[in-house]
């Protein structure tokens, strides 16, 4: 990446924001009823583990996505724990997932005693690359009693967990038939993708348990939090149960029926997620709206181009993502340290978690395409207020 580049590049993104002198990748943004409903809560003194706007919120997020189950979590690395038990991991098995994520998703596997199994992803959604996964599974699997046996582990693959990256969906039909097909579980890990839409259906549905994150940086936040979400009542009637300590409902005895996670969601946390989705829709609009705007404004950098949402696809362009074509790791950083040193906060993608320290010892398939994306994709900033009409 040649230095004029860089200049080009600036000279772009300051087209695009607004006025000011530091930006950073995501913020959270408050315009609603916040303040309102969280003095609600000190109040009355329903703060904690249950209350109205804990029930309010579920199910305001069942009818946001149409999802027959909403169970909110104390955040979403909780919530992918709770989902990967709910499809049944168990100590020793495997669980399939993308290098390409978060930690959070490969870090929830180890708290079960399972491995994470590190897969490819592909070029246009960034996330698992179904094509690559069947081949890699027809060739290193075995069928076994109905269970996906890994020849060269003797584990048992007991689910993939796919994930939509930074709200781009991945293609879900294509990785539900390999799940279908070799007897897996499929997770989505949502986190990033709550207002992000496959072939108009929300995502998180199409699998057997999904997972949302309220984490101050993303799309919208109620401080920390998470949620399971599931259109399977029963698995999600279970995930309420395990999330909350396995009590058997009564008005005053404690009995629990198995070992449960004391993980639900308090209620002034909720109360700031009742408030943050009822000004989702408009986030996402402005969203779109900063897309567009940083779309129009790349069209003159040489090198450099702007990630779309895939085909039959709506994205929440949770974080804008640069591709830097042809660039390797170096010219990466030096393009990151550039736009830092202007106030112009932005990112690199994850390292692959399957080459951070604790996971190098897990089981893993060719990368090759993971690696491409660690080296080329920035990420910079995204936050509703860029874009948002006040
Ligand atoms: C944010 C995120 C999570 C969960 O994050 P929490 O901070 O625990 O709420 C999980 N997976 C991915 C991909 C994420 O981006």
């Amino acid at each position: 990446m040649i230095v004029t580049e860089q200049q080009q590049l600036v000279s772009a993104l300051r087209q695009v924001l607004p006025e000011g002198t530091f930006y950073p990748l995501h913020e959270p943004y408050f315009s609603g009823n916040e303040k309102k409903y969280v003095d609600e809560c000190i109040d009355t003194g329903w703060v904690s583990s249950v209350g109205a706007f804990v029930d309010r919120f579920e199910k305001d997020l069942e009818n946001f996505t149409s999802g027959k189950k909403a169970i909110l979590t104390v955040n979403g690395t909780a919530a992918l724990h709770a989902a990967y038990q709910l499809v049944g991991v168990k100590p020793g098995d495997e669980v399939l997932m993308p290098a390409l994520t978060f930690v959070a998703t490969a870090a929830a596997a180890t708290y079960l005693q399972a491995s994470p199994h590190f897969v490819d992803s592909e070029e246009i959604t960034m996330g698992v690359c179904p094509v690559k996964l069947r081949a890699y599974l027809q060739s290193t699997t075995k069928i076994e009693n109905r269970e996906c046996v890994n020849i060269k582990t003797g584990r048992v693959i007991r689910a993939l967990v796919v994930m939509h990256v930074f709200g781009h969906p991945c293609q879900l039909d294509e990785l539900k038939q390999v799940c279908d097909d070799f007897h897996l579980k499929m997770v989505e890990d949502a986190a990033e993708a709550l207002g992000s839409y496959y072939k108009g259906q929300h995502v998180g549905l199409l699998g057997d348990v999904a997972t949302l994150s309220f984490n101050g940086n993303k799309t919208i936040t109620t401080g920390g939090g998470g949620a399971i979400i599931t259109n399977n009542i029963e698995l999600g009637d279970r995930a309420k149960h395990l999330t909350t300590t396995a009590k058997k409902p009564h008005a005053y005895e404690y009995e629990h029926d198995e070992i449960g996670f004391n993980y639900r969601m308090p209620n002034i946390n909720a109360a700031l997620g009742c408030a943050q989705l009822e000004q989702l829709p408009d986030f996402l609009k402005a969203k779109r709206v900063l897309h567009q705007r940083y779309t129009d404004a790349l069209k003159t950098v040489d090198g450099i181009s702007l990630i779309n949402e895939p085909e039959q696809c709506q994205s929440n362009y949770w974080l804008q993502a640069l591709r830097l074509q042809d660039a390797d790791i170096e010219q990466r950083k030096a393009i990151i340290e550039d736009l830092n040193r202007e106030g112009i906060m932005c990112r690199p993608i994850w390292q692959l978690i399957a080459n951070a320290k604790p996971y190098q010892h897990f089981p893993r398939a060719d990368l090759t395409t993971a690696q491409l994306l660690e080296a080329q994709v920035v990420n910079i900033p995204s936050g509703v207020a860029l874009s948002h009409e006040q």
